[in-house]
């Protein structure tokens, strides 16, 4: 039988940028997506100080709630320079009282940089964390990564998030300045989802 019941995937986010994403590199897939918002399930507040703990939290909760096998990503970005910060952190640096705003958080990378009064290039990573639960409590673990540099000022309107600020290495353009698909060929969450799909080729076949 498959660990699949009816070739669905509940993807454990409310964020409409990543769920897209996730979308996009699973579509060849015979999975049908769902999301959290799809079932009305809430947020939980990401209490865990790792990106391994902020997804497991996420996808055992909704899987517990839908019984359903569920995908809980927790992503961030780590600039070396700030010793890694934002990381777990970098949802909560775009934190104002009206919702999220990434201009604040990115004009917060570019300031604490200045202050560190280290030199350029500023080199940072994006983290992709993927917690797989399944209704009997199995999990699987993925992890992406996409390095890159911080640049100054933002460019781009596309993606979303701190995509403006950041250049993949072997590009000179920003995440923010790619198409979705161009972006989604080397992110990291591309390179944690096709460790999924691996997985999922292999269980299923
Ligand atoms: P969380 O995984 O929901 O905790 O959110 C992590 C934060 O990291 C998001 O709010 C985004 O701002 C940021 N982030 C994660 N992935 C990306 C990306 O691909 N581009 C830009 N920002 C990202």
């Amino acid at each position: 039988m498959s660990n699949f019941p009816d070739n669905k995937i509940l993807i454990a986010t409310h964020n409409n940028g990543k769920l897209e994403e996730f979308k996009q590199i699973l579509k060849d897939l015979d999975l049908l997506i769902l999301s959290s918002k799809d079932l009305n399930l809430d947020e939980p507040k990401e209490t865990e100080d790792t990106f391994i703990g902020n997804a497991r939290l996420k996808s055992r909760i909704s899987c517990n709630k839908s019984k359903l096998p569920c995908l809980g990503d927790d992503s961030g970005l780590e600039v070396h320079a700030l010793g890694n910060q934002p990381g777990v952190y970098t949802a909560d640096w775009a934190y104002t009282k009206n919702g999220r705003d990434f201009n604040q958080a990115m004009n917060r990378v570019w300031n604490e940089l200045k202050k560190s009064k280290q030199k350029e290039p500023f080199t940072a990573n994006f983290v992709c964390t993927l917690v797989l639960t399944f209704p009997n409590g199995n999990e699987k673990i993925f992890e992406g990564r996409a390095s890159g540099i911080i640049t100054w000022p933002m460019r781009g309107i596309g993606g979303h998030g701190y995509d403006p600020i950041f250049i993949p290495d072997g590009y000179n353009k920003t995440f923010g300045e790619m198409s979705d698909l161009e972006k989604n060929k080397i992110s990291h969450r591309n390179k944690a989802l096709k460790k999924f799909i691996s997985f999922y080729n292999d269980y299923n076949n």
